[in-house]
């Protein structure tokens, strides 16, 4: 895998500050495919610079020429689409067909997308005797994990362009290759130095040093709850406005009235993507107890179908891979019953874990409280619609969630579900629609409109 071994600071690839590097796995196969400089504080400094220095003439930039940058970057990111999902099957473990369909698909759609709102959008609007300009919030720091390495980075970068903001990206350490290749799209697609600048390292380093820089005026998260706290409180001490997607326990809620066989199988597949690394991953499925034992027998059925190291990847990494493991002892040990998969590791080299499915579940269970973030679905029973409800909401989290029913009692019951998206039926994942939490499954929204807004700030003018 290509690697640089610098980092990407006002237009250049450039020496890093220290030293030190991150040498990246193949979580396949577990040989290392490269490695990248690790980060120091002084090359976020350095980065912060680069991007404050651009700030005002990328501001000052009319919105349709900001379109076409964007537009140009989404040009770039599709030639190297090949590449792209190359990399991203190395890092990360996707099976090819998934990284081409949705780990570089998914990005470049959502690079177009703020293409095209960059240029219709009302950055003015008349209220009353006032002009509102909505004008960019300034330099933004942004820290991606490594789930869905490429969308996370477009997520964040291509808003913030469009707003008129400047961006420091700090990308997981476990997917470096893949932001680095984002960082030559930009290159190839002409933004003006400082426009948008990378720096690979640690959280715990180059991340924590991005999110505390006084010269960072947004900082926009995506990751664990831990580590989104922090920013958070760090955040606030400053008075810096923040983003945080924080992840998820969503309940996928099929009502009597569902096509049952069809709704177990969705379920499945809504977990299994990407290995069960997925922040809204549907991972509690809801069943009524007249249906339970049926829908348990289906589970089964279609989770046989993702056989590791085929249609479904291993995990990111070994750490993960034991997390992941651990979690799936710890439903046995609270009394779960495991009817598919377990935690022996199916393959010997690789990170891989066992599609896995647990019945009789409860509802203050660990693995049915905790993200576990792999390919473990947890079946719960409940009594009637509003134990669904109930259960469906008793969650820390609030980020997705399914309803399966007779449309109208499905929307019904959406709407009295404490969560940021529900789809219903199966409905189809619409990169324009806000995607954010309720409760601790984070603060502001992405993609769309609503994603543009986060780094807008508003100035009224009195007339
Ligand atoms: P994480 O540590 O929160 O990583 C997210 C990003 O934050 C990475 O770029 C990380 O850098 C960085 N980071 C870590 N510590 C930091 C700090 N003190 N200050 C600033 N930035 C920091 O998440 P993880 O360890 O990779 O995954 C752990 C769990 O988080 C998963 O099991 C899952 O439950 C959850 N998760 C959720 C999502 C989501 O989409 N919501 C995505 C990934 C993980 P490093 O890469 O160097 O750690
Ligand atoms: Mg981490």
């Amino acid at each position: 895998m290509k690697a640089h071994d610098g980092m990407y600071i006002g237009g250049q690839w450039r020496d890093a500050a220290g030293a030190d590097t991150i040498t990246v796995v193949n979580p396949a196969d577990e040989q290392i495919i490269g490695q990248v400089p690790a980060g120091t504080a002084d090359d976020v400094d350095a980065a912060v610079r680069a991007a404050r220095a651009a700030f005002p003439a990328w501001a000052a930039t009319p919105p349709a020429e900001r379109a076409a940058r964007i537009a140009a970057v989404r040009d770039a990111l599709a030639a190297r689409a090949d590449e792209i999902a190359a990399t991203v099957t190395a890092e990360l473990g996707a099976p090819p067909k998934f990284a081409q369909a949705v780990h570089t698909g998914l990005p470049v759609a959502v690079a177009g997308s703020y293409a095209e709102l960059a240029a219709s959008y009302a950055f003015e609007e008349k209220v009353g005797n006032s002009t509102v300009l909505l004008e960019p919030v300034g330099v933004v720091g942004a820290i991606t994990p490594w789930n869905y390495p490429l969308h996370q980075i477009v997520a964040k970068v291509a808003p913030a362009l469009a707003a008129g903001c400047t961006i420091v990206l700090k990308p997981a350490e476990d997917t470096p290759l893949t932001a680095q290749l984002f960082a030559e799209a930009v290159d190839e697609a002409g933004l003006p130095a400082g426009v948008f600048n990378l720096v690979t390292g640690l959280g715990a380093v180059a991340g924590q040093a991005l999110a505390e820089h006084p010269g960072v005026d947004l900082v926009s998260f995506t990751g664990s709850t831990a580590v989104g706290r922090r920013i958070g409180a760090t955040a606030g001490a400053a008075v810096k406005r923040v983003a945080l997607e924080l992840g998820g326990k969503s309940a996928n809620v099929i009502l009597p009235s569902a096509d049952l066989p069809k709704a177990v199988a969705a379920g499945i597949a809504d977990v299994m993507r990407n290995s069960g690394q997925s922040c809204n991953a549907q991972t509690r499925m809801l069943v009524h107890k007249d249906q339970y034992d049926e829908a348990v027998a289906l589970a089964v059925e279609a989770v046989a179908a993702y056989v590791p190291g085929e249609r479904i990847g291993p995990l990111v990494s070994a750490k993960q891979q034991q997390r992941v493991r651990g979690y799936i002892e710890t439903g046995v040990a609270e009394g779960a019953r495991i009817v598919a998969g377990g935690p022996e590791a199916p393959r010997e080299t690789g990170y891989y874990v066992a599609p896995t499915v647990f019945a009789d579940v409860t509802p203050e269970m660990t693995i049915a409280q905790e993200e576990i973030f792999g390919p473990v679905v947890a079946i719960l029973r409940y009594e009637d619609v509003d134990d669904a409800v109930r259960i469906a909401n008793d969650s820390v989290y609030g980020l997705g969630g399914a309803v399966w029913g007779e449309q109208e009692e499905a929307v019904a019951v959406a709407r009295r579900m404490d969560t940021g998206q529900v789809d219903i039926n199966g409905g189809r994942f619409n990169l324009l629609a806000p995607f954010g939490g309720y409760k601790r499954s984070g603060v502001g929204r992405e993609l769309g409109a609503h994603g543009l807004t986060e780094y807008l700030q508003t100035k009224s003018l009195q007339f």
